[in-house]
Order: C-alpha cells, then sequence, then structure tokens
C-alpha cells in the first residue's frame, strides 16, 4: 500500500493540547473502567460465591439435576430461572460435610438437597434457611448419641441440617405417596426459622398458626379432615404433623386439597403458594 507522506505529516501536526474537559472527563471514564473491572466485578463474584449476595444464574452442572423436581418442571420459564437462582444460593451458601465413611457429596447430592428447600419455600420471598448453614450426610440410619436411638435425619437448632442419603433417594423415587425424608426435615427447619429471631422470624401469620393449631388438635384427637390420608405420625406433635402436612403439600398436592381442604389451604397460606394449581 502507497501512503501519502503528505497525510503523515498532517496527523504529526495535529497534535495540538487537548482540551481540558475533555482530558477530566477521559479521566474520569478510565478510572470507573479500572474501578469496574479491578474493584467491583471482583468483589461482586466474589460475594456470590461466598454466597453473600444471591446468585445470579445457576451452574450448569447443577441445573441438569432440576428435571427430577416436578414442581420445577411445572414452572414457567421466568419461574423457572427464579428457582435456579435461588438453588444456586442455597448451594453457595451451605456447607455440605460427609459423615459416613467413602460418602462423596457430588453435585447431585447439593442439587437435590437445595432443590428440596427452594421447592418448599418457593413462595417466600427470599427466604434461605439463614439459621441452617449446615448439611450432615450420612449414608444410611446413623446412630445418634443424644437421643440413643438410629435416626434418618433431624434438625438441629444449633444450624445443622442431618440427613440419610439412602432414606433421602428413598422419599425421592416416589414423588406421589405423601413420604419423603427431604421434604420433612427441611419443613422442620422452615418451622424453627420462625421461632429464630432474625429476617424470616415470625414469618408464619399468628392468625394462621393459631388455625393450624386448631387443626392439629382436631387431627390428633382422631378426627376432622386428613384422617387416612396424612399418615399418623403427623399426630405425634404439632412439629410432626407440620413435617408431614408439608411431604403431602409437595408430593400430592391436588389430593391433599381433595381430602383435607382446611388444612390445605392453610398450609397453601403459610408457604404462600398452592402447588394443586400448578400445570
Ligand atoms: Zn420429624
Amino acid at each position: 500500500m502507497k501512503i501519502d507522506p503528505n497525510l503523515i505529516l498532517l496527523v504529526i501536526s495535529s497534535n495540538e493540547p487537548v482540551n481540558p474537559a475533555v482530558r477530566t472527563i477521559g479521566i474520569i471514564l478510565a478510572s470507573i473502567l479500572f474501578a469496574l473491572l479491578f474493584l467491583v466485578f471482583p468483589i461482586m463474584l466474589i460475594s456470590e460465591w461466598l454466597g453473600m449476595v444471591p446468585a445470579r444464574k445457576i451452574r450448569a452442572r447443577y441445573r441438569m439435576y432440576l428435571g427430577e423436581f416436578p414442581i420445577y418442571n411445572q414452572l414457567n420459564p421466568k419461574d423457572k430461572i427464579r428457582f435456579e437462582k435461588r438453588v444456586q444460593t442455597f448451594i453457595n451458601q451451605k456447607k455440605f460435610i460427609p459423615r459416613s465413611k467413602g460418602l462423596v457429596i457430588d453435585d447431585r447430592k447439593k442439587c437435590m438437597i437445595a432443590g428440596t428447600a427452594v421447592e418448599l419455600t418457593f413462595g417466600l420471598g427470599k427466604f434461605n434457611f439463614d439459621h441452617f448453614k449446615t448439611i450432615l450426610i450420612y449414608s444410611d440410619n446413623y446412630y445418634s448419641q443424644i437421643s440413643k436411638q438410629y435416626h434418618q435425619g433431624e434438625v438441629n437448632i444449633r444450624g445443622l441440617i442431618v440427613l440419610s442419603w439412602s432414606n433421602f433417594e428413598k422419599g425421592n423415587s416416589d414423588r406421589r405417596d405423601g413420604v419423603n425424608l427431604g421434604v420433612h426435615e427441611i419443613a422442620h427447619a422452615l418451622k424453627l426459622e420462625n421461632k429464630i429471631v432474625n429476617r424470616n422470624y415470625n414469618f408464619i401469620d399468628p392468625q394462621d398458626y393459631r388455625a393450624f393449631e386448631e387443626c392439629f388438635q382436631t387431627f390428633s384427637s382422631g378426627y376432622g379432615g386428613g384422617q387416612g390420608f396424612l399418615r399418623d405420625y403427623g399426630k405425634t406433635n404439632i412439629h410432626e404433623f407440620f413435617a408431614v402436612c408439608c411431604e403431602n403439600f409437595i408430593e400430592r398436592p391436588r389430593e391433599f386439597k381433595r381430602k383435607a381442604p382446611d388444612i390445605y389451604m392453610i398450609i397453601t397460606r403459610i408457604l404462600n403458594q398452592d402447588p394443586a394449581t400448578y400445570h
């Protein structure tokens, strides 16, 4: 290519002093760009990774397992994304610890536990089980030194959710029988959050809770709705009743609504969602 020497001369001679206002704007823009690249973006990424802020999207390696949740499959595309973000946030914020020799906490285990927590609380805005930071996982039934018995799972007020993986999987193997260990234990954690003073404190409307207590009194005395549908273990105390109701609410909402409409409606108010209306 041939270059005109006159043109080079013109370019060199155009090296005039820069307008101070233009220079100031340039410096400001460069500073903003520098701050975004080296301060703001890295801080955002680290905060998200540490679970200090909600996740902006789910990682593909977790998303691939969400199809195992019937409720997720029934959501519209916008709600699906909301569900995904909450699953990723839960995973970022919790510590998953294996308690049995050889047990590996893989992506699917994390996603299945997080998805169970999200499906139960999907109607509750920013609910993320702030008090429960650690999930302990055993391979199978485990022996509790406190109760001197074998357990399938439990929730500890110190901020622990304990699960046995074989029973968690068994609960998910039939999503229509109203028995689901994962939902059961997460429901206990949810109910405890209502009593712990944090941002989820008292999320249950006292009037709804009183109505729920009345349902428990009727159910545990052998009368009222739910007899023969909700398993009798729910008669143990109000906490077990709530957990049993949640299992049925998630696994067979339409049947629950038909068989025990009063109890079902209270649970829809407490959890602010109605899975019986999902497609
Ligand atoms: Zn229980």
